[in-house]
């Protein structure tokens, strides 16, 4: 389609809005446009955190001779015409604002030949202004510098950050759509030096390793649709619970290959990794989620990094299910942690460490609890391939002894596995009051003598609105007057010294509202803890046996309600290798 003005109609309907905040707007402006213009090898290239310069070179379509202009105009695009079009986009651009924004506060100079033309041309733009024209040769594609960004605007120079920062943004922008477009080559240069290269080759793994390294890649599990039929559609990786980060940086998200950084498919994410990874950590994921564009409003932010969903609900529990069912059938033992080898990611971070960006906050891989690639359990058929999903059980395990009064080492195929008696006794616990619950079975143990507990006003008042809840997880609990309370039942195991501790905290879940654990659940951990054996307890062998039986049954038997370990692995390569056997 040529490029043409919008009719006022369609562009009064377009959320504008000042698209250009910093380089990285920029830079995302100018990538979008090289994918809209068909492109495989797409370079962006800055200089002095795009402050100096933000560059992208594409070999798309390029744009025709007479057009040039146009393209800057505002409200001029090619990709659509009508008010009906905006519920439909196709395309990541839509509302040609871009290029006029970005001529606007810089120096720019664009260079391009559409494929089906002898002659390209070259267009000089100073704030706003066209200052240069000329016939040149060049290959089919464009190429736009823009130049001393916000020169003629001092106070939104003034909100720019460190050079650094500035530049990790870009980093990021750059993975993320050589994330979302493994079928185009993709490269990032920063102050000439390469950052990011994805290789084109259309695998999402290749991406992965491109981006993260292959330490991280090998950690990570794939997610692959499982009904062809269904109107969401949910595809990519997430990581084993054991490669964890401290924020959500590394939570990508693409709907229907648009970008999108969505704090509601962040949390439904972390949901689905509920107790298995530890309170403030985060999985890395890369997600595709692809439904009709008719579901999808992608014009309602400015920069387009929000979209609203039609059916949200609908999308969120399909994401779930995905990442969970994912997760149930493939995640990984930790293994023993060993110290950083100078291996690729290594030296990447120590790279990315000279961007500036710490690795706290970091991108890429950094932080990890090591998986050793060899630490997967066997997937293939074993001694327990008979069991349904046995890929996401332990293998068959024989317990040695105890250390320390709170461990279990036991050998496995593969090395040596430690078990935590009390993590994974809570797994075991857990999953069986869970089971209980919903069977409405909760099994109880009447005490000889009733338990009078004493509350806080504010733990009183709730307690007493939540006694009924209580009593389907067994307890019996009547209000004594004042802030006490008389306990004549509880669940069984939990013993009496632990009522009023664990009655405490199940109050105290309250107080903390919904967080991200309904307070069921809270409810089901904190009673999982209270009754499991504990640190410091001498086991027999009949019951490490046991024990060790039970969390072999178990759904999730690698990590604690509360997402810690229960189990490390010391594979037999490990071992040779600390020994220096191999
Ligand atoms: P939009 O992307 O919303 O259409 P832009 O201001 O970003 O608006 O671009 C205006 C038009 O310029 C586009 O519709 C497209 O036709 C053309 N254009 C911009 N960049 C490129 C490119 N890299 N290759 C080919 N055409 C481009
Ligand atoms: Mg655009």
């Amino acid at each position: 389609m040529p490029i043409h003005v919008l009719p006022p109609d369609v562009a009064a309907k377009i959320a504008a809005g000042e698209v250009i905040e910093r380089p990285v707007s920029v830079a995302k402006e100018l990538m979008e446009n090289a994918i809209d213009a068909g492109a495989n090898d797409i370079r962006v290239e800055i200089l002095q955190g795009g402050r100096r310069l933000v560059r992208v070179t594409d070999d798309g379509c390029g744009i025709a001779s007479q057009e040039v202009e146009l393209a800057f105009a505002r409200h001029a695009t090619s990709k659509l015409t009508s008010v009906e079009d905006l519920y439909h986009v196709a395309t990541l651009g839509f509302r040609g604002e871009a290029l006029a924004s970005i001529a606007a506060v810089s120096r720019l100079t664009l260079s391009t030949r559409a494929a089906d033309e002898e002659v390209g041309t070259l267009l000089r733009i100073e704030g706003g202004e066209v200052v240069g024209r000329e016939a040149i040769g060049r290959p089919a594609g464009t190429d736009i510098q823009v130049e001393n960004l916000f020169y003629n605007t001092p106070a939104r120079l003034k909100f720019l950050r460190a050079d650094t920062t500035e530049s990790a943004h870009v980093a990021r922008l750059a993975a993320s759509y050589g994330l979302a477009y493994p079928e185009r080559r993709i490269t990032f240069q920063n102050n000439g030096r390469l950052v990011v290269r994805t290789t084109g080759t259309g695998s999402l793994y290749d991406a992965l390793v491109a981006v993260y390294g292959l330490d991280v890649a090998e950690q990570m599990v794939e997610i692959t649709p499982t009904d062809p039929e269904a109107a969401v559609q949910v595809s990519g990786y997430v990581s084993a619970p054991a490669l964890q980060r401290a924020n959500r940086q590394d939570m990508t998200f693409f709907v229907n290959r648009r970008w999108i950084q969505d704090n509601a498919l962040a949390y439904a994410v972390t949901e689905a990794y509920h107790t298995l990874l530890p309170a403030g950590r985060h999985p890395l994921v890369v997600l595709n989620i692809t439904l009709s564009p008719e579901e999808v409003d992608v014009n309602i932010h400015p920069t387009k990094r929000e979209v609203r969903f039609r059916q949200g609900r609908e999308l969120f529990a399909a994401i779930q299910k995905a990442v969970r069912t994912a997760l149930m059938a493939r995640h990984m033992i930790p293994a023993a942690v060993m110290p950083p080898g100078p291996t690729a990611a290594w030296e990447r971070r120590q790279e990315l460490a000279s961007l500036g960006t710490s690795p706290a906050q970091g991108r890429f891989p950094m932080e990890v609890y090591r998986t050793a690639p060899d630490a997967a359990p066997p997937a293939g058929p074993g001694p327990i391939a008979a069991l349904p999903s046995s890929g996401e059980r332990l293998p068959m395990l024989r317990v040695l002894g105890q250390v320390a009064q709170t461990y279990i080492i036991a050998e496995g195929p593969g090395g040596v596995y430690l078990i935590d008696q009390h993590a994974a006794h809570e797994r075991i616990r857990f999953e069986e009051l869970t089971d209980q619950h919903a069977a409405a079975q909760v099994v109880a143990q009447e005490l000889l003598d009733p338990l009078t507990i004493e509350m806080s006003p504010q733990q009183a008042t709730l307690l007493e609105a939540h006694v009924d809840d209580l009593a389907h997880y067994g307890f019996d609990i009547t209000p004594f007057g004042g802030a006490t309370f008389m306990v004549r039942r509880t669940p069984a195991g939990l013993p009496p010294q632990h009522v009023a501790e664990a009655l405490g905290e199940l109050v105290d879940a309250l107080l903390r509202g919904g967080e991200s654990a309904s307070w069921d659940e809270s409810m089901r951990i904190t009673l999982a803890c209270h009754t499991a054996v504990r640190a410091g307890q001498t086991l027999s062998q009949e019951e490490m046996r046991d024990l060790v039986r039970q969390l072999e049954r178990a759904h999730m038997p690698h990590t604690c309600p509360h997402g810690r370990p229960t189990i490390i692995h010391l594979s037999k390569v490990q071992l040779e290798k600390e020994f220096g056997r191999r």
